[in-house]
Parts: C-alpha cells; sequence; structure tokens
C-alpha cells in the first residue's frame, strides 16, 4: 500500500501532461515532417578532406571502437625540386567509417596531424539496414560540403590551434 501514494502522484503528472499535449499540442519535434536546425558545431557526421590525408593511420590507430578501415599504396611523385629525387607518396585507396560502431568521441578527428577530419552537423544517414552504416571514402568527401567554415575562438582560447576546413 506504500507505493499508492507515488502511483497516483505519477498517473498525475500523466494526465497533466496528457491535458497540456491535447490543448497546446506536442512539444517535441515531429521529425521527418519538421526538421530542426543542429547547431553549427553539432557532431553529426565525420567528413574526409582526402587530398589531407597521407594515410598514416593514427586515426584508425586511436579510433577506440576500431571502425576505421584504411588501405594505401606507394607511389613515386616529381622532386620538390629541379634535379632532385622523386619523392615516395601515399596514396589513399580505402578510408571507411562504420557508423554503427562509431560513439562520436572525436578523437580521429583531434588526433588527425593533417587536417583531412572535420565535423559536419549533418545526421540524415540512416539506414534501413546496419550494413549500410559502412561509408567510404567517397561519402565522407560528399560531406565536406557541409562541413562549416572556421568561427573564432571564444577569448581566452585563442592558444588553441586554428582548424580550417578549406
Ligand atoms: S569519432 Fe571516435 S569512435 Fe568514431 S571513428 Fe572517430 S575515433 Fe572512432
Ligand atoms: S585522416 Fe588523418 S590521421 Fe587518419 S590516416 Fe588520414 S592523415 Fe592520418
Amino acid at each position: 500500500m506504500a507505493i499508492l501514494p507515488g502511483v497516483i502522484k505519477g498517473l498525475g503528472i500523466t494526465f497533466k501532461e496528457l491535458t497540456k499535449t491535447m490543448v497546446k499540442g506536442a512539444e517535441t519535434v515531429q521529425y521527418p515532417h519538421e526538421k530542426e536546425d543542429p547547431a553549427p558545431r553539432a557532431r553529426g557526421v565525420i567528413a574526409l578532406h582526402e587530398d589531407n590525408c597521407t594515410s598514416c593511420m593514427l586515426c584508425a590507430r586511436e579510433c577506440p571502437d576500431w571502425c576505421i578501415y584504411i588501405e594505401g599504396h606507394k607511389e613515386l611523385a616529381p622532386p620538390r625540386r629541379a634535379g632532385g629525387k622523386p619523392r615516395s607518396v601515399n596514396k589513399l585507396d580505402r578510408f571507411d567509417i562504420d557508423y554503427s560502431l562509431c560513439m562520436y568521441c572525436g578523437i580521429c578527428v583531434e588526433v588527425c596531424p593533417f587536417e583531412a577530419l572535420f565535423w559536419s552537423p549533418e545526421y540524415e544517414y540512416s539506414e534501413p539496414k546496419i550494413a549500410d552504416l559502412l561509408h567510404d571514402k567517397s561519402r565522407l568527401g560528399q560531406w565536406m560540403e557541409t562541413v562549416p567554415e572556421f568561427e573564432p575562438y571564444e577569448a581566452g582560447t585563442e592558444v588553441k590551434l586554428k582548424k580550417v576546413p578549406r
């Protein structure tokens, strides 16, 4: 019997919220019929600036979920100066992120030393099949279009390095 006051109180709150919803309408956004703009710096998805990626594997090694898959090969590039030796450069063959495993911690974005990974506020990439949440470098590259421009840091945080998307 000791639980009866709690049950009555709970039902009272439910009834009050039900009445409020019926009179004023729901307070939740009726997605996908209505869409809210996410905050500009929201962690929606990770975008890849492929030209900056050197296949160094640092992001894949630091990812706590092991959900970044990288493959590359070496190629000879022209020397930097006339008369120099051809340079050996890494070329990216595969860069996939499995968003069914990713926990959006942002470690990969933070550790990338070559400014190749960026957060985008894009969030509309749900899939009916979980296997389809593995996205390749071309899709990750398309998301670069949705990466917001750099905004100045708040006062007192100027010592942080500027990270620019383009
Ligand atoms: S955000 Fe975190 S979990 Fe997701 S790919 Fe990057 S390091 Fe891995
Ligand atoms: S995204 Fe950055 S950390 Fe990851 S392999 Fe490319 S250059 Fe290295």
